[in-house]
């Protein structure tokens, strides 16, 4: 068997550790791989080639993606989908492993509904927002960076007596800012699922701070928070309150740097788990991480509703800075 792998969507760390465990594992089993380059653009384009055995040599340790990725508007379009499905048939790939987010396992559920081409996706997105999995690959890694940043920033704003307001990453899920949250010890955390009214109590928790004597204070804030990105939250408590505050908006730092152990080694598992399945014939899954186990779930359990960070991790935040 012919088996395609590619990136898509937003870059993770530990995407390399899979694309390499889904090479070896397929050279284990006597099948071959072909790298697709920059996710369905590549495919599309036709943007293909071998990956053998040794191409992945040094790969594991790298943050990114070796094969780089994209985000493809055209792949929505019906008719772009059956070119990349002749130019599959071209290359003789008869099935393919997609490492990304939610929309890129959207994709392949739909393209292997209508071409027939098996399809296995790896979960791989810092946002850790998809159904079905308690882990997605970079979301270990970009923790930790999060709250390495922050350890520094901690720093400062105790020596100046400051708030700091310090935005993640998380459009739409404030898995990556509660975690950090708590593990950085911030005073407060703003995130889009939260269930309070966050401004409010953004206020009047870090009044309660001020009179219990800390004079300063590290909020997260998801970039995705409902009360507005990092920047507007600073300019509304300037605004209303006076406050000596600095915004620090982490960025696409999160998105580099080498992958924990934690993510090589599930990015391991799932890439090699993935060839597994295929050569036993099973199509059509995605590999998630459920109370310590590797699973598989159809994808179609994709458009089912992303997770939310439980509700009292929102609450021991609060709780823990007092
Ligand atoms: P992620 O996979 O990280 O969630 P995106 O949502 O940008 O990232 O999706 C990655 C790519 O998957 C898109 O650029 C597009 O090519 C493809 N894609 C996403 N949603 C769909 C869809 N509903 N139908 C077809 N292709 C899609």
């Amino acid at each position: 068997m012919r088996i395609g792998v590619l990136t898509s969507g937003g870059d993770a760390p530990g995407m390399n550790a899979a694309i390499r465990a889904v090479v070896r594992q397929a050279d284990a089993l006597g099948h071959e791989v072909w790298g697709i380059h920059r996710g369905y653009q590549g495919m599309l384009e036709g943007d293909m080639d071998p990956l053998p055995s040794r191409s992945c040599a040094n790969i594991l340790q790298r943050g990114g993606t070796m094969l780089h990725t994209a985000r493809c508007a055209a792949f929505r379009d019906p008719l772009r989908r059956t070119e990349a499905a002749s130019k599959l048939k071209e290359a003789g790939i008869e099935a393919l492993v997609i490492i990304g987010g939610d929309g890129s396992f959207r994709a392949a559920e739909t393209f292997q509904r209508e071409h027939g081409v098996a399809c296995a996706g790896i979960p791989g997105t810092i946002d850790n927002d998809l159904p079905g999995t308690e882990r997605t690959l970079g979301f270990d890694t970009a923790l930790n960076t999060a709250v390495e940043a922050i350890d520094r920033i901690r720093d400062t704003a105790s020596s100046h007596g400051r708030l700091f307001l310090v935005e993640v990453m998380g459009r739409s899920s404030g898995m990556l800012a509660v975690h950090t949250a708590i593990a950085c010890g911030a005073e407060a955390v703003l995130y889009p699922e939260s269930p309070e009214d966050s401004y409010e109590a953004l206020v009047s928790g870090l009044n309660a701070s001020w009179m219990r004597g800390k004079r300063s204070s590290i909020v997260v804030v998801a970039e995705g928070d409902t009360v507005g990105r990092a920047m507007a939250v600073g300019e509304r408590l300037k605004r209303d309150h006076a406050l000596d505050l600095r915004v620090v908006v982490l960025g696409h730092v999160q998105r580099g740097g080498s992958p924990s152990a934690l993510d090589r080694i599930w990015g391991s598992r799932w890439g090699a788990d993935a060839v597994l399945r295929l050569d036993r014939g099973e199509s059509g899954f995605y590999l998630g991480e459920v109370a310590g186990a590797l699973v598989a779930q159809p994808l179609s359990q994709i458009l089912e509703s992303q997770p939310v960070p439980p509700g009292d991790l929102g609450r021991l935040v609060a709780i823990l800075a007092r």
